[in-house]
C-alpha cells in the first residue's frame, strides 16, 4: 500500500518513519516533506503545497494511493479530507471534515461544543468589539486569558497577569485582525496532552504526553511550536487516563455526532490537571501534535497503518486494545539560534549518524537536503528521541544524543521531563 502524509514537520517525519516500519507498506510519499523524508526509495518527498487539493488529489489518482494521512491543521481546517471525499472517494483520508477540524479552528466553536457536551473547561466570553472586550477584562481582573478565536500558529495566547496586560493583548490581537476575540478564565494547574484515535464513534487515547511549550529552560520566555515532550506523562495516572475517557474524549465525538459531525481522525486534547486532580480542557486540536507525536510513536507497537484504516473505515471498536513498549520516551528539540523569532537558514547539520548510533532516533523539521548536504530550513530543526526502561533513561539517552549534533547557532532546552523528574524523586 502507498500513503501519502501530508506536511513538512518532525511529527511528519515520526508519521512516515512508523508507517514505513509495517509490512504491508511500500511507499511513503510526503507532500512537501523534509531532508528526513526525502532518504530512501521507500519514502520520498514531491514539492506541492499543503494547500494545494487539486495537485494532490491528481497526485494520489495516478500513483495509486490508498490513504492519506493529515500532519497539520491547516489544510484540515480548509477542506482537504472534505475535497477528496468529494473527488476521490476511493481514498482514505485520515483526518476530520472541515466542520469537524472547527474543533480546533474555532475555539469559541469548541467551547460552546463543550459546553453542550458537559465537558470542564474555563468559563469565556466572545468579542468582536474591542471595547466590549476592554470592558469585560477590567470588569473581570487579572490573571486572564486573552486568546484569537481562530488559528494563530500558537501566537494568538496571552495568559495576562495584570489587567493592563490583557488590555494589550486585546488591543493587539484586534489590531492585526485576528478577530474575534475570547477571554477566558485562568486556571492554574498541570498540563498534558491526551491525543485519542476516533472513528467518530469509538475513541482510543494514545499514551499520555507533556509538552514544553516555553523557550526557556524552567518555562520561562516566549512560547512556541514546542521544545520538547515526553511520555507516557506521570501525571497522567490509568485512574485519571480512564476519566479523562470518559469524561472528555467520549463526550466530544459524541457531541460532535450528534452536530452530524463523522470525526475521523485524531482528537487532541489540550488539558490542564487542577491543584484537586480534576481534568479541563484548555483547547483541542484536530490532529497530531508536535512533538508530542515524536514521543508517542516510538512506543507504539500495534502497527500504525492498521490503526488508521481502523479509524477510516469505522471499525475501531472490533480493533484489538492498542500495545504499547513498556518504558518511556523523550524527546529533545533543536532550534535554530533566534527561534521562535527570525533565525538563519542554510546552516550545515552534522552528527545524526552518530546520534542514531548511540540507538536515538533523529526526527528531522526544518531541513532540506541539497545537493546530498543536510541544512536547516526552518526553526525548529530536529527532535531527538529516545526510549529507555525508565523516564529518567530515555531523557538521558536524549541529551547524550543531541549532544553528538552540530549546526550553528544550535538551541536545546536542558530540562526537557524536569517536572516528571521532580515528581519521580519527592
Ligand atoms: P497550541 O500551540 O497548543 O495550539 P494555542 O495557540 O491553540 O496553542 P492554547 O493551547 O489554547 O492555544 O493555549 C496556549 C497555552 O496558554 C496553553 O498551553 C496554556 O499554557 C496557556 N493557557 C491557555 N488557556 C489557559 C487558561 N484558561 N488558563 C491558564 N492558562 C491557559
Amino acid at each position: 500500500m502507498k500513503v501519502l502524509v501530508v506536511g513538512n514537520g518532525g511529527r511528519e517525519h515520526a508519521l512516515a518513519w512508523k508507517l514505513l516500519q509495517s509490512q504491508h507498506i511500500r511507499q511513503v510519499i510526503c507532500i512537501p516533506g523534509n531532508g528526513g523524508t526525502a532518504t530512501t526509495e521507500r519514502c520520498q518527498n514531491v514539492s506541492l503545497r499543503v494547500d494545494d487539493f487539486e495537485g494532490m488529489a491528481r497526485f494520489a489518482l495516478v500513483q495509486n494511493v490508498t490513504l492519506v494521512v493529515v500532519g497539520p491543521e491547516l489544510p484540515l481546517s480548509l477542506g482537504i479530507t472534505d475535497y477528496f471525499q468529494q473527488h476521490n472517494p476511493n481514498l482514505m483520508v485520515f483526518g476530520p471534515t472541515q466542520e469537524g477540524a472547527q474543533i480546533e479552528s474555532s475555539k469559541y466553536w469548541a467551547k460552546s461544543l463543550m459546553q453542550e457536551a458537559g465537558i470542564p473547561t474555563p468559563r469565556c466570553e466572545i468579542f468582536t468589539n474591542a471595547q466590549a472586550a476592554i470592558d469585560y477584562v477590567t470588569a473581570q481582573g487579572a490573571p486572564i486569558v486573552v486568546k484569537a478565536d481562530g488559528l494563530a500558529a500558537g501566537k494568538g495566547v496571552t495568559v495576562a497577569a495584570t489587567v493592563e496586560e490583557a488590555k494589550a493583548a486585546v488591543e493587539s490581537l484586534f489590531k492585526s485582525g485576528l478577530t474575534p476575540v475570547v477571554i477566558e478564565e485562568c486556571v492554574t494547574g498541570e498540563e498534558v496532552s491526551v491525543l485519542a484515535l476516533t472513528d467518530g464513534l469509538t475513541v482510543r487515547p494514545l499514551l499520555p504526553a507533556q509538552d514544553h511549550k516555553r523557550i526557556g529552560e524552567g518555562d520561562t520566555g516566549e512560547n512556541t511550536g514546542g521544545m520538547g515532550v515526553y511520555a507516557p506523562a506521570p501525571i497522567a495516572t490509568p485512574a485519571l487516563m480512564e476519566r479523562i475517557e470518559q469524561e472528555i474524549l467520549q463526550p466530544t465525538v459524541d457531541a460532535l455526532r450528534q452536530r452530524g459531525i463523522d470525526y475521523r481522525g485524531v482528537l487532541y486534547a489540550g488539558l490542564m490537571i487542577t491543584p484537586q486532580g480534576d481534568p479541563m480542557v484548555l483547547e483541542f486540536n484536530c490532529r497530531f501534535g508536535d512533538p508530542e507525536t515524536q514521543a508517542i510513536l516510538p512506543l507504539l507497537e500495534t502497527p500504525l497503518d492498521e490503526l488508521l484504516l481502523a479509524c477510516t473505515q469505522q471499525r475501531l471498536a472490533q480493533f484489538p486494545p492498542i500495545a504499547w513498549k513498556s518504558g518511556a520516551a523523550a524527546c529533545v528539540v533543536a532550534a535554530a539560534q533566534g527561534y521562535p523569532g527570525a533565525y538563519p537558514k542554510g546552516q550545515v547539520i552534522t552528527g545524526i549518524e552518530q546520534a542514531e548510533q548511540l540507538g536515538a532516533t533523529v526526527f528531522q523539521a526544518g531541513t532540506q537536503l541539497k545537493q546530498q548536504q543536510l541544512l536547516t530550513d526552518g526553526g525548529r530543526v530536529l527532535g531527538v528521541t529516545a526510549t529507555g526502561d525508565t523516564l529518567a533513561l530515555a531523557i538521558a539517552g536524549a541529551y547524550k544524543a543531541i549532544d553528538l549534533i552540530q549546526f550553528e547557532g544550535m538551541y536545546y532546552r536542558k530540562d526537557i521531563g524536569h517536572r516528571a523528574i521532580k515528581s519521580d524523586s519527592s
